[in-house]
């Protein structure tokens, strides 16, 4: 069966951080939780007063953060002990479990930042497991290209290119996806799981739907298979689709638990410093 559009979605104008400019589609009023997927930004701007101020020092708990930096560089360093600059292409995929406390702050001070941060809900069990950081160098992720399509395997798998996040408990599929011909995108989903697209460059729109989705827009997808994208212009997209896990969720900003109990303890124990369970200096 075919896959069609649930919702198109413009997102919010918003910041985070210390100002940093974004646009939010999942995590909004309109889609508080696309189940596993807990909120989805889009940060870009080519002015530097729009990203300077960074992310100071911040907890997380219960939540795995992915950030794709499409274009810029900024430095990480968090309570692990763990330094990095992520560059054009990188990807951080970190699973927070029991808490992390990082900073993300530019490591540029001017031209163009661009690039996503989608947040995944981890299930009950593995929420206190400790902190665990995968990360990709741009040369590491792998890229499928013929004459109709560039595709780079964040996660999961496309023809015969498979994705580095190997016995995920979601079984993620994250793509950047380019069209290049007039040929369509054929993509096979998982019938149980949610999956989303986010234009980023360009429009699309989807096989046997007039409705023309323009950049920086967000279309959640109806369960179905088979999805089939296309695009005059050579548009360039995100496509990701993951397993629910079907718990009652407990939002408090950074902490995502089960139960507002769990909330509160985050908080406190952030508080009096016995946050960090792992790796504390
Ligand atoms: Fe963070």
């Amino acid at each position: 069966m075919r896959t069609t559009i649930n919702q198109i979605i413009s997102p919010i104008n918003t910041s985070d951080g210390a100002g940093v400019k974004l646009k939010r589609s999942i995590g909004t009023q309109l889609i508080d939780y696309f189940d596993p997927f807990l909120m989805l930004d889009e940060f870009g701007s080519d002015k530097s007063d729009d990203y300077l101020g960074g992310f100071p020092a911040h907890p997380h708990r219960g939540i795995e953060t992915v950030t794709y930096m499409l274009n810029g560089e900024f430095e990480h360093k968090d309570s692990t002990g763990a330094v990095g600059v992520m560059k054009s292409g990188d990807v951080q995929w970190m699973k927070t479990g029991s808490g992390i406390i990082h900073s993300e702050m530019p490591a540029m001070s001017e031209g163009k930042l661009h690039g996503f941060q989608l947040w995944i809900n981890m299930p009950a069990e593995k929420k206190m497991d400790d902190p665990e950081y995968i990360y990709l160098n741009s040369n590491q992720i792998k890229t499928y290209e013929d004459a109709d399509v560039k595709v780079k395997v964040i996660a999961g798998s496309f023809k015969e290119v498979n994705g580095s996040i190997k016995k995920h408990n979601i079984d993620p599929t994250y793509l950047d996806i380019q069209i290049i011909s007039e040929q369509p995108f054929k993509y096979n989903l998982e019938y149980e799981y949610n999956s989303f697209i986010y234009v980023y460059s360009g429009s699309i729109h989807l096989d046997g739907d007039d409705s023309e989705i323009k950049s920086s827009h967000l279309i959640t997808l109806n369960k179905g298979g088979s999805l089939v994208v296309r695009s005059e212009n050579r548009a360039k997209f995100l496509l990701v689709s993951g397993k629910p896990i079907g718990e009652p969720i407990a939002r408090g900003g950074p902490f995502v638990m089960n139960t507002r109990e769990e909330i509160i303890s985050a908080i406190s124990e952030y508080k009096n410093g016995t946050f960090v369970k792992v790796g504390a200096k």
